[in-house]
């Protein structure tokens, strides 16, 4: 029996080691110095001016939603194509969630359902990008500024990705807040870079920046030029707003600043696996790769088919069939509105967004991950096509 292969899976070597025990013994398991070494590792990674450092991927899209000023009687509008933290952290908020629809061959949302779907409520704009390709965020971002909504990218499959921006003829990482307010990141295992848990947003702006890091740290203030009442000794931290702990430790910023210096040669391989898959399953009759944007080169979180589902190929089949040769084939995403809870709780429905649904009942994820072998990626492609052939 071959060897399990899960779909995603970090890559820790022994200089990630290194750097987390070097942390272990400095004397700082949290609030020491290497929090801001990561943060500043990751904005110069993609080229924003400030990131604020999170102990995960949804509380990094609390803070954004936060510092946003979304609430009560306001809506996030997101897609229904994406992890369910993407909307749950509107919900945290007191806010609505609303959805557009996506591109089905992309999984991205597609501009003209956002635009349609945009009101005076929408607060938030948050485009996810899926699977690692970038959506159309300038497109989207001259949708939500007449309604001066705030634009949230949700990039947690989206480290090391680039879009063309035809403006400046120039290519523009993601993260660089380019065309939008924020950028959030997630750093769970499965995501290019890993922490363990971990998270942040990138920002070009100062004051949403505090607004962050306030948030994420109970809404305290420490500095005595910022209080609001008088200062009665150097004890003293006022709390002006209510925040949560959102840290991240030292010890996993350790962690994320040692992979940083790895995501080129990551990013790298993970192409080279997808330009793999794609060339083995050009031209078949009933897998097709997702779709890719030509502004768009995707750092490829995850590699994602459809599955011609129209022709008769049952899908839940080919994934025990896949299970069975111990393939992690694997499936992204159930669409949000129909999770049960936003059924029962929101009074969504099948049909609300027909072209995410038609994305979902097609897709299917292979592994994909950089410490995958060129003999695991040939015996996934083998598996998929024997058994599509033998269905
Ligand atoms: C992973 C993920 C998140 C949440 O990140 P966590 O670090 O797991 O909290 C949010 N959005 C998307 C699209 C994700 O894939």
């Amino acid at each position: 029996m071959s060897e399990f292969l899960p779909y995603a899976r970090q890559d820790v070597d022994d200089d990630d080691v290194r750097s987390v025990v070097e942390v272990l013994r400095s004397g700082w398991l949290t609030q020491g110095p290497a929090v801001e070494a990561f943060e500043e590792a990751l904005a110069h990674s993609v080229g924003a001016r400030f990131a604020v450092a999170t102990c995960n991927g949804t509380a990094a899209l609390h803070a954004a939603y936060h510092a946003a000023g979304l609430g009560p009687g306001q809506v996030c509008l997101t897609t229904p194509i994406t992890f369910a933290a993407t909307a749950n952290a509107a919900l945290y908020l007191g806010a609505g969630v609303d959805f557009a629809d996506v591109d089905s061959d992309t999984a991205l949302l597609d501009p003209e359902a956002t635009a349609r779907a945009l009101g005076p409520a929408t607060r938030v704009l948050a485009p996810v990008h899926m699977a690692g390709q970038p959506a159309d965020v300038v497109a989207l971002r001259a949708l939500a500024d007449p309604l001066g909504a705030v634009v949230v990218e949700d990039a947690a499959h989206a480290l090391g990705a680039e879009y063309f921006d035809t403006a400046a003829n120039e290519w523009v990482p993601v993260g660089a807040c380019r065309h939008s307010h924020m950028t959030v990141f997630s750093f769970h295992p499965v995501k290019q870079v890993a922490m363990g848990e971990g998270g942040a947003v990138t920002t070009n702006d100062p004051e949403l920046r505090e607004r962050l890091l306030r948030f994420r740290d109970h809404g305290l203030v420490r500095d005595p030029r910022h209080f609001e009442e008088p200062d009665p000794g150097p004890w003293h931290r006022e709390m002006q707003s209510l925040g949560m702990n959102y840290r991240a430790s030292d010890l996993h910023c350790a962690l994320g600043r040692s992979q940083l210096r790895r995501l080129p040669d990551f990013v790298e391989r993970r192409r080279a696996i997808a330009a793999r898959y794609d060339t083995a399953f050009a031209g078949h009759p009933h897998v097709q790769p997702l779709a890719q944007r030509a502004t768009a080169r995707s750092s490829h979180h995850l590699y994602v088919v459809q599955l011609d589902v129209d022709a008769g190929v049952d899908r839940r089949r080919v994934v025990e069939a896949l299970h069975a040769r111990s393939i992690g084939a694997h499936v992204h995403y159930l669409p949000v509105h129909l999770h049960s809870w936003y059924r029962k709780e929101r009074g969504f429905a099948p049909g609300a967004f027909p072209a995410a649904e038609r994305y979902y009942a097609r897709a299917l994820t292979l592994p994909l991950f950089p410490a995958m072998s060129d003999a695991d990626v040939e015996r996934v492609i083998d598996a998929l096509l024997s058994v599509l052939e033998n269905r």
